[in-house]
């Protein structure tokens, strides 16, 4: 590595930094050109783009991390190439071969190379995969072009002083229809997302818990994070509906509380009005890896679960078990790193 780029490694957060480069392939006439690493950071797209009207367009998240020894390594990015496949089908857009998606993100990954933190910070390359239908066009259909792109940046560990937990507020509002987008990454679901969270956070919480859709009875999402509870008996358990977007660090956790903690795992309903059969919970996706639970306010009162203050041991050892493997100091199930 020649290039070395002056960024306080120790104070950043989770914002937008220009690196070098980034990838860009575009659709057309039914399929991908090669793709390409470009250092323009603006798109130039058509004025009646589908993306822009009416939301044709997805994304995807996911690290790079810096080893002890300084290697660079990938945490499943397979699974972000098929969700990302899964969300394309959704809204009629084209499909991208896992092969391209991840030799896209690798080719970002090492000619930004000087932006990965040095391991020990906590702090990792954020990688954005994107994809919008573009074009001249102005009906609702599906666009006749299409921009994959794939951009990075470093971004801080998300708490600074270590985990704590937060409290949530559930929602009055739905993120997703009982049979709509819920489970695609897609923006509509973010921008409908926006003025719930934003009365969350003036209520003094971190974010809102959204219940299904249909009963308003069962626990979904977690602001923009999948919802775990670790029951009196030591169960984990995540809720299970087709409106909740398939978060990989959640999938992970459950393989991991089972093969590595030797747990008993379970994929079910969560009811709001049984938070009490939970010692400990959490909210988990890539940019939080786990976000403890402190309290979660529904009814008019607040119900605690371990601790406002504290992280519960099971949480604890979830969160150090998948950290480990991310950094590549725990060993990892077959398949789950990739390196850069
Ligand atoms: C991306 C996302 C998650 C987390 O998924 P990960 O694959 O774990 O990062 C959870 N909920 C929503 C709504 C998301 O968009």
């Amino acid at each position: 590595m020649s290039k070395k780029v002056d960024i306080d490694w120790g104070n950043l957060g989770f914002s937008y930094i220009k690196t070098d480069y980034r990838y860009i392939s575009t659709w057309k006439d039914g399929k991908w050109d090669e793709g390409k690493l470009v250092t323009d950071n603006k798109l130039t797209i058509s004025e009646g783009s589908p993306a822009l009207h009416y939301g044709q367009q997805c994304f995807e998240g996911l690290k790079a991390y810096r080893t002890k020894t300084g290697e660079i390594q990938l945490f499943r990015p397979d699974q972000n190439a098929k969700r990302m496949n899964e969300s394309n089908k959704r809204l009629l857009m084209p499909e991208i071969p896992e092969e391209k998606f991840i030799d896209a993100v690798k080719q970002v990954v090492r000619a930004n190379e000087a932006y990965v933190p040095p391991y020990g910070t906590g702090a990792t390359l954020y990688i954005r995969p994107l994809m919008i239908g573009v074009g001249d066009s102005i009906g609702v259909s599906p666009a006749k072009e299409y921009l994959f792109c794939v951009f990075c940046m470093p971004v801080g560990p998300y708490f600074k002083g270590g985990m704590a937990p937060v409290n949530f507020i559930v929602s009055d509002y739905d993120r997703a229809a009982p049979h709509g987008t819920g489970a695609a990454k897609v923006g509509g679901n973010y921008a409908a997302s926006l003025y719930p969270h934003e009365l969350a956070a003036k209520s003094g919480f971190a974010d809102c818990i959204y219940l299904d859709p249909a009963t308003h009875t069962k626990i979904e999402e977690v602001g923009a994070a999948n919802f775990f509870g670790i029951t009196k008996d030591n169960v984990f358990v995540t809720p299970k509906s087709p409106s909740i977007l398939p978060s990989i660090t959640k999938y992970s956790l459950l393989y991991l509380a089972k093969e590595y903690l030797h747990m008993q795992v379970a994929e079910r309903d969560v009811f709001i009005n049984n938070l009490d059969e939970f010692k400990e919970a959490g909210a988990c996706g890539t940019a939080a890896v786990i976000t403890p639970i402190g309290g979660i306010f529904y009814n008019g009162a607040l119900h605690v679960f371990h601790s406002e203050t504290e992280v519960g041991p099971v949480t604890k050892k979830l969160y150090d078990t998948l950290y480990g493997i991310q950094f590549g100091d725990v060993e990892a199930p077959a398949g789950w790193i990739v390196k850069v």
